[in-house]
């Protein structure tokens, strides 16, 4: 939309919709006639299926892979064309809670076991709380039965067993030790901000690890070298999702594990205003497109 970032090489004209949800209307040569009629969530990210990572399960780590919505037409439409694999099944799953997990629980399961995962008895800290992706990383770690610490600049909504700071880059280290003087097992960003993931490495704990899922709003990250080396740390980039995140993500959202949030919906007719919404400072979850 605003012409940066990996999308700026999508060729115009192009439907978005990075992310859909619905039925399955009709199918292409060689695909089972039987999957018309199921309900179905659309993974984003296509990988390639052929590299080394896709053949390992890894398909979040293909190099080759594009994007519904920047590399071909989106789902902000009646119909979108898919490759099958892409269509992944949601059984009874609400098509709009669906749409509300499809491009954040995917990408934080990600994340999250990149590094590890999260177990229970862990102290986990995880940034923008607010936003769709923190939101639900605080849940699942929740769910995962660690203590976690959910930090924003702008209070998040409250939410069981969660302990909410309200913070700026530079407040971060000094609140979360209050609350973890040895540091944190666990951080994950995913904020975007270098400062934020710089303010997170001040937090780690002996052998933690801080995993990074976005880098949209700055880059200079700042270590401190020594400390990285004497506490054993480790720093790991993370973007997209396997077919086995999406998969545990939508039975991680049919059991009730984890309730994404919902910010509003609009009919494709007004998608506009649903763009403008996006952008809007008070925005609080996902913002959903109804296409019928
Ligand atoms: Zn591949």
């Amino acid at each position: 939309m605003a012409g940066i970032g990996p999308g700026a090489s999508a060729a115009l004209p192009r439907i978005p919709g990075i992310d859909p949800v619905g039925v399955i209307h009709a199918v292409g040569h060689g695909v089972n006639a039987a999957r018309i009629g199921e309900p179905v969530v659309v993974k984003p990210n296509i990988p390639c299926g052929s590299c080394d990572f896709c053949s390992r399960g890894s398909e979040a780590r293909c190099p080759q892979q594009t994007v519904i919505g920047v590399h071909r037409d989106g789902g902000a439409a009646e119909y979108v064309a898919v490759p099958a694999a892409s269509a992944i099944p949601r059984g009874e799953l609400d098509a709009a809670l669906a749409v509300g997990m499809l491009h954040s629980l995917p990408i934080v399961l990600q994340a999250l076991r990149a590094a590890g995962d999260v177990h229970t008895g862990q102290t986990v800290v995880i940034s923008g709380a607010t936003g769709v992706l923190g939101d639900v990383a605080a849940q699942y770690a929740r769910h995962r039965g660690a203590r976690v610490v959910a930090v924003s600049r702008r209070p998040a909504p409250a939410l069981d067993g969660v302990e909410s700071i309200v913070a700026d880059s530079s407040e971060i280290v000094a609140r979360v030790r209050e609350l973890a003087p040895d540091g944190v097992d666990l951080a994950l960003d995913t904020t975007g901000s270098a400062d934020v993931a710089s303010a997170l490495l001040g937090v780690l704990g002996w052998g933690a690890t801080l995993s990074v899922c976005s880098a949209s709003v700055s880059t200079d990250l700042r270590v401190d070298l020594r400390r990285f080396y004497l506490g054993r740390h480790r720093l790991v980039g993370s973007a997209s999702a396997d077919y086995a995140d999406i998969r545990d993500a939508i039975a991680l959202t049919a059991s009730g594990a984890v309730v994404p949030r919902i910010d509003s919906r609009y009919p494709l007719a007004t998608i506009t205003s649903a763009y403008e919404r996006f952008s809007h400072p008070d925005r609080l979850g996902k913002v959903v497109i109804d296409v019928s």
